[in-house]
């Protein structure tokens, strides 16, 4: 089934997923779990800035064990936990297309934050 939200798999993209990026106050417990109750995702360790949000928005990272690193892509997009699904890089309410909204998100530059959070 063809993701409502955004462009992800019909764009081949897994921006989001590479690294997962959440906001820098997501709590842990929101980590999505496989079927044994392990968390999928670990913890990057790292804080990421978007350009053109400097000062407002601060982005904590993950890798995420069903990311394919060899394709790029989820290896179990169509079974992918809810969080996953309901992530979007497209707002169904702007004026701008899927395709300038997804171009956007790629170019935005993150940038490390070192030594503060
Ligand atoms: S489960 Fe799949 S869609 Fe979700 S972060 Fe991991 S690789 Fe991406």
């Amino acid at each position: 089934m063809a993701n409502r939200h955004g462009p992800c798999m019909e764009k081949k993209c897994s921006w989001c997923c590479d690294p997962v990026k959440v906001p820098a106050n997501f709590s842990d417990e929101k980590i999505p779990l496989d079927k044994e109750g392990k968390r999928i995702w670990r913890d990057r360790e790292e804080i990421v800035v978007p350009e053109s949000q400097m000062e407002t928005v601060r982005l904590k990272t993950f890798d995420c064990d069903l990311l394919d690193t060899q394709t790029g892509k989820c290896s179990d997009y169509e079974n992918r936990p809810e969080i996953c699904r309901n992530t979007s890089c497209v707002d169904e309410k702007s004026t701008k297309s899927v395709d300038e909204q997804h171009r956007e998100t790629l170019e935005e530059e993150l940038i490390p934050l070192k030594g503060k959070k």
